[in-house]
């Protein structure tokens, strides 16, 4: 993996980059390692539908490393020069170490995240730092610790995950990226308290509109705060400079206090959506490829691999997949216009944000 590639050079286009019918190239490929999870977001994995009987998938069911390995060796030789590992909880997985190491060592790959809850974090920083993991998101929803105990379903320890983050600061996975959803009348309250502890730390804080993914978070349009509402509070405390995206697909709208304490990000899928440039796979634990994370339909890539499908005509099946993809769900949301005969959405839980 060639570590030192600008963030430009993340995204940069190759002629042979497939492209689907937008003109988007593919990517960044996110990959859900498995479908549980240790906390019970009530936005993402709510107890009362994720309680104690539910059926997660069999380990024949999930993909195996080297599954995973071989997919997404041939989405690079498409285009993909990012990976994220997901979950559910990545960090569930035991063996995530080295599957990271593989994933490294692909020609092409400039930049090898995964997004965790933190909690399983602090005293695995460093080994997967030393496997060629790049850097960690953090799904972050308040310092509150009430609040925080609420929005991760009675599962969250917050010390756990502020010593997750330091251990990953301490293993150089940075700049880490800590994700905040806001909900109206939940959490929207603490956003600045948040933002107070993280100022000048240089991890960047990205508060991200609440969604309606799935089909069992009972999203509605006013429990959304508009990011154009969050950056006038934040703005009431501390002077913000816009200072444009990295590279063309970045979901965040990025500023920089004016004194200096560092950079946050606003994540508006609902209120100014980002699908033009979208350049964003995902694969399920159980091999299932999604082209967005509002998708009803997606193809199933484990029965041909299991059948013997070689790299050629996973290949073919990938950039098939990537031509015809259209999507654009968040541009043509209609909020509040509840649809009971809408067709039923892919869960986050199994693909991951
Ligand atoms: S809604 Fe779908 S197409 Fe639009 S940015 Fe999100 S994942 Fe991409």
């Amino acid at each position: 993996m060639d570590t030192q590639i600008a963030a430009d050079t993340v995204n940069a286009d190759r002629p042979d980059d497939v492209r689907d019918a937008l003109g988007r190239p593919l990517h960044d490929l996110r990959i859900s390692l498995l479908d549980r999870c240790n906390f019970r977001c009530p936005y993402c994995m709510p107890e009362t539908e994720f309680h104690a009987d539910f059926q997660f998938l069999r380990k024949n069911q999930l993909l195996s490393h080297g599954e995973i390995l071989k997919i997404a060796s041939v989405a690079v030789s498409l285009g993909v020069t990012k990976l994220r590992l997901t979950g559910g909880e990545p960090l569930l997985d035991k063996q995530v170490g080295g599957l990271i190491e593989s994933l490294a060592a692909l020609k092409g790959v400039h930049d090898l995240a995964l997004t965790t809850n933190g909690m399983l974090l602090g005293p695995k920083a460093t080994a997967l730092a030393e496997a060629g993991l790049n850097r960690v998101t953090i799904s972050l929803d308040s310092l509150d610790a009430e609040i925080f105990r609420l929005m991760s379903g009675n599962r969250g320890n917050l010390d756990q995950v502020l010593e997750g983050i330091a251990a990953a600061e301490r293993a150089g996975l940075a700049p880490i990226k800590i994700n905040t959803v806001v909900q109206r009348g939940v959490n929207d309250h603490t956003v600045i308290d948040l933002l107070e502890h993280f100022r000048g730390t240089g991890h960047i804080v990205r508060l991200i509109e609440y969604m309606d993914v799935g089909n069992r978070n009972g999203w509605k349009m006013d429990q959304v705060v508009p990011s154009l509402e969050l950056l006038g509070r934040v703005q009431e405390h501390w002077p913000l400079r816009a200072i444009g995206r990295s590279y063309p697909g970045e979901v965040a709208r990025r500023y920089e206090y004016v004194d200096g304490a560092g950079e946050i990000g606003f994540i508006s899928s609902v209120t100014e959506p980002f699908c033009g440039a979208c350049s964003r796979a995902r694969l399920s634990a159980d091999g299932v490829l999604y082209t967005c994370l509002f998708a009803t339909s997606g193809t199933n890539l484990r029965e041909p691999l299991r059948n013997g499908a070689d790299d050629a005509e996973l290949a073919d099946i990938l950039s098939r997949i990537w031509l015809q993809r259209a999507d654009r769900y968040s541009e043509l949301r209609t909020p509040g216009v509840a649809d009971g005969h809408a067709p039923s959405k892919v869960e986050m839980y199994r693909i991951g944000g």
